[in-house]
């Protein structure tokens, strides 16, 4: 793939990944990749929840890959910066491989290993020296630790896989002994199949301001969402943007556009008419990425301009209003956009603009989703003083 288009360089994955990412025919992150690998990649704490099958190991592995590999993090005799605790040793050993696999394109590889219980100790006990990516079942890593094999006091980051099942397997105890050892400053990952009261109990434990990544089948209830579409002459956008805006008073509305240039472009127009608006896109960096986007999850910034980047993955609670500056060029993105509204059972409005150019594929759209709207005319309203 085109180094410059890869959708993974847009989530900040550097170029040494791309191509075993094309190798192994990863043309598009999954959802939980898409949500997670910037969060992880900007040192945020995350729980990241995804069914099985949904790709959650290379939400994990490739941020943090890169980040050991950007860091070059120094460390004493056996301490490991990078701790992986998964509840059997199938996932230990698939694990390994995933992380072996995606390094391969870094100029100094990790060295990686997978520890687990039922087989001899002593090779594990040698090849612990110099570990940088250490994979392990809880029991047989508190032996490790016991016999000094390894050290916990460096571990950077600190990944939790299949974190249900480790308290399903009765994993609690051993996890506390290894959450004891760990030092306070660290990255914590939390990944698992499901929600469940465990989940939420391991994650109080574990977990710092966690960015809380939930990727279910049906994005959203659309019911509960009240759509609206209009018909706006080009030409008028702008306009009846902000007099939408101001006219039904929204305070956090999230506007999406179909390229990082004309997100930046609405933004500048929003901006310059005194409402205050920031874009954020695949162009930006990561950091200004999540500092846009928190911004406006704490209610400080009233829009925020986005491209189909942030459309899945990313939950923002109830949010109130979504605006289609520009229409989706697929149903499937439609949805997730307007998915980001009416959450949590409280109602959202998703408001389209529709040029007359744009009438044919709106019609695709609303085929798709088997559901019509009436599209309102817009010529009446009066835009002179917005
Ligand atoms: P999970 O941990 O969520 O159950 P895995 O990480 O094991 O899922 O991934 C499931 C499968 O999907 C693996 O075979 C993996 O290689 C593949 N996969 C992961 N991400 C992608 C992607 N972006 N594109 C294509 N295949 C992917
Ligand atoms: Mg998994």
């Amino acid at each position: 793939m085109d180094k410059a288009t890869s959708p993974f360089s847009a989530l900040g994955i550097s170029d040494a990944f791309l191509s075993v990412l094309t190798d192994e025919n990863y043309s598009d992150p999954t959802p939980i990749q898409l949500a997670a690998i910037p969060a992880v990649l900007f040192g945020k704490d995350i729980l990241g929840i995804a069914k099985t099958g949904s790709g959650k190991t290379a939400s994990y592995v490739l941020p943090v890959l890169q980040r050991w590999d950007e860091a070059k993090w120094t460390l004493k005799n056996r301490h490991v910066p990078v701790l992986v605790l998964v509840p059997t040793r199938e996932l230990a050993v698939q694990v390994e491989t995933v992380f072996n696999l995606l390094a391969q394109g870094l100029a100094t590889r990790p060295k990686v290993m997978a520890v687990f219980g039922g087989v001899s100790i002593n090779p594990q006990m040698i090849g612990m020296q110099d570990v940088q990516v250490l994979i392990a079942t809880p029991g047989r890593l508190l032996d490790l630790i016991d016999s000094k094999a390894v050290h916990l006091a460096q571990v950077q980051v600190l990944v939790l896989d299949e974190a249900d099942k480790m308290l399903d397997l009765g994993f609690k105890e051993e996890m506390d002994r290894v959450l004891a050892l760990l030092p306070r400053k660290r990255q914590n990952l939390l990944f698992s199949a499901t929600l469940s009261n465990a989940v939420n109990e391991i994650t109080q434990l574990v977990l710092h301001k966690p960015e809380v990544i939930q990727v279910t089948d049906e994005p959203q209830e659309v019911q509960l969402i009240e759509q609206r579409a209009f018909r706006v002459e080009p030409e008028r956008k702008g306009p009846f943007l902000r007099y939408l805006i101001r006219s039904m008073d929204m305070h956090q509305v999230l506007v999406f556009t179909s390229s990082s240039h004309s997100a930046d472009h609405v933004a500048d127009k929003l901006s310059k008419h005194g409402i205050e608006a920031e874009a954020v896109h695949g162009k930006k960096s990561n950091h200004a990425r999540l500092g846009t986007l928190a911004r406006f999850k704490a209610g400080k910034l009233r829009v925020l301009v986005a491209t189909d980047l942030l459309s899945r993955g990313i939950d923002i609670e109830a949010l109130p209003y979504v605006i289609n500056y520009e229409l989706p060029r697929s149903p499937k993105d439609y949805v997730h956009r307007i998915g980001r509204t009416g959450r949590a059972e409280r109602s959202g409005m998703a408001f389209t603009l529709v040029t007359p150019e744009d009438q044919p594929h709106f019609k695709v759209i609303q085929k798709k989703m088997k559901q019509w709207l009436t599209l309102e005319g817009t010529d009446d309203v009066d835009l002179k003083s917005v």
